[in-house]
């Protein structure tokens, strides 16, 4: 049970923690690389804006009463021994230069004056920029001992003896980078255990979170299906559009509608195909068993019966060989239709020359029981666009239905009449009508087994006209009187030349 309760399986539960620890060690790494970088800048920006004035401070001080410059205008190197040897004694990390107005160093204690690869001279942009703020902007100039590299530092120019340059003080030297160094590994070192422990810890924390939150909308969808599995047809998720999942969960409601809908569908097709077989074993009973008695009569009284008797039941055996040969091709035909076997070809064919051949065929019938049959077709030629043999098939049941249930002086009139992209087909008689309550189903008459009364026909006609209405996409209207007559209309699409 606790097995088939789980949502997720071990797979995705694995899959999910690996991202989780890749995750936390994304974030520890990037959020040590941020940290660790701004709290360098941090430190340089204090130190340098702390140490500012120092430059000004040296030249204030110590130019007072040296110049630093002797006569034979060499550097003064006593006087910066002395003053680099006063200052680095106090802050080991500085480094003092002597530059003159192009930036080339003349004098410092740490630089090795005979390495010709050491750099003489530093970048003026820095520390022109420096000196114009005061100080107060942060910039990093050049490490005259470190070729590329960029320092903190302070700067003040001077103007003796009408030499200018400027004192250009490095704030961390050598020195400071060892200590500096030394203190960032062991708070890296602690900052990155800290920071991946608290990473990780909220890390898991939303993870579980979002694994609950994830799997408690997954959970009722897994209750629902399965439910909906075990044979509750009603099973559905309610409200799918605040589900976190709402795609997921609308489409599951979707798709156990449209289950229970072909189950509907398909219950509905079989209750349909067994009152089918009812009806037609029905209906192939009675001329069946008409001719069974009027053979059985034949062959028991062929010695006794007349020669006008033995005509007139060959007569009556033969109609009903007919009738039954017609209800056979019928039902052929309507399976056919049903079981969409049947593909219409659609071309342009002239609805007028089939009415008038129809009317021609049909004469003879309509003539021997007195009925005047009719085309009125008030255009010259109508052009349709059908499959010409199946519009054949519904007009002729059309006609034969007119012929059947009007009586002798009645009016079967065929009419075809464009109108907009399509022709109007109507068949109209002057017979016995149908009752407003059958209309509705006289289409389906095998729907209707146990409330239509035993009728002239096998109620298969008109099905089979449905169906090809059907497969031109229109529809058939009835409009019928009782008594008075009946229409059947449809429309066929006009084929224009
Ligand atoms: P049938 O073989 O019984 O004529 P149809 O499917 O052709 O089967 O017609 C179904 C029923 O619709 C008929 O039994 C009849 O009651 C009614 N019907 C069809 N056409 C007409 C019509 N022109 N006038 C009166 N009733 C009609």
């Amino acid at each position: 049970m606790s097995q088939k309760e789980k949502t997720l399986t071990p797979k995705l539960i694995k899959k999910l923690w690996l991202a989780f620890i890749l995750l936390v060690f994304l974030m520890g790494a990037s959020y040590i690389f941020i940290t660790g970088y701004f709290a360098n800048k941090y430190s340089q920006e204090t130190t340098q804006r702390l140490n500012a004035d120092i430059a000004h401070h040296v030249i204030a001080e110590k130019f007072k009463d040296a110049s630093p410059f002797l006569e034979d205008g060499s550097v003064n190197k006593p006087l910066f021994g002395d003053l680099m040897h006063d200052m680095m004694a106090v802050n080991q990390s500085i480094e003092v230069y002597l530059l003159n107005e192009t930036g080339e160093v003349l004098y410092s204690v740490v630089l090795d004056h005979g390495d010709k690869s050491s750099i003489k001279s530093v970048s003026l942009t820095p520390i022109e920029f420096f000196i114009k703020n005061k100080g107060e902007r942060f910039v990093l100039g050049d490490d005259p001992r470190n070729i590329g590299e960029q320092k903190i530092f302070s700067a003040a120019p001077y103007s003796v003896d009408g030499r200018d340059g400027y004192v250009y003080i490095v704030l961390a030297g050598k020195k400071f980078e060892e200590v500096s160094d030394n203190l960032l590994n062991q708070y890296f070192t602690k900052l990155g255990i800290g920071a991946t422990m608290l990473t990780m810890l909220f890390s898991l924390i939303i993870g579980l979170l979002a694994i609950w939150f994830l799997t408690k909308n997954l959970r009722l969808i897994t209750k629902t299906v399965r439910k909906f599995h075990d044979g509750d047809l009603q099973a559905r998720i309610a409200n799918p559009e605040n589900s976190d999942i709402e795609v997921f969960a609308k489409s599951f409601n979707e798709m156990a509608d449209s289950i229970v809908g072909n189950m509907d569908k398909m219950q509905s097709v079989d209750l349909l195909r067994r009152e089918l077989i009812a009806n037609v074993s029905h209906d192939l009973r009675t001329p069946l068993a008409i001719l069974k008695g009027y053979i059985e009569t034949l062959q028991i009284k062929n010695d006794t019966l007349s020669e006008e008797q033995k005509q007139e039941y060959l007569q009556i055996t033969h109609d009903n060989v007919d009738k039954l040969s017609n209800l056979i091709n019928q039902l052929f035909e309507y399976s056919k239709l049903e079981a969409e076997q049947v593909t219409p070809v659609k071309e342009p064919f002239s609805i007028t020359e089939l009415s008038h051949d129809l009317i021609a065929k049909f004469r003879v019938i309509a003539e021997k029981k007195q009925i005047d049959l009719q085309l009125d077709n008030p255009e010259e030629n109508c052009m349709v666009f059908a499959d010409v043999s199946l519009v054949e098939r519904a007009l002729q049941n059309l006609i034969e239905n007119a012929l059947k249930y009007t009586q002798a002086n009645g009016k079967v009139t065929l009419s075809l009449q464009k109108k907009g992209k399509n022709v109007e087909i109507n068949i109209t008689d002057t017979g016995t009508g149908i009752a407003v309550n059958e209309q509705p189903f006289i289409f389906d008459r095998y729907k209707q087994v146990d409330k239509s009364a035993k009728k002239q026909g096998y109620g298969l006609g008109l099905a089979i006209v449905k169906k090809i209405m059907d497969l031109h996409d229109t529809t058939i209207t009835v409009l019928s009187k009782p008594k008075e007559g009946s229409s059947f209309i449809f429309h066929l699409p006009a084929y224009q030349v």
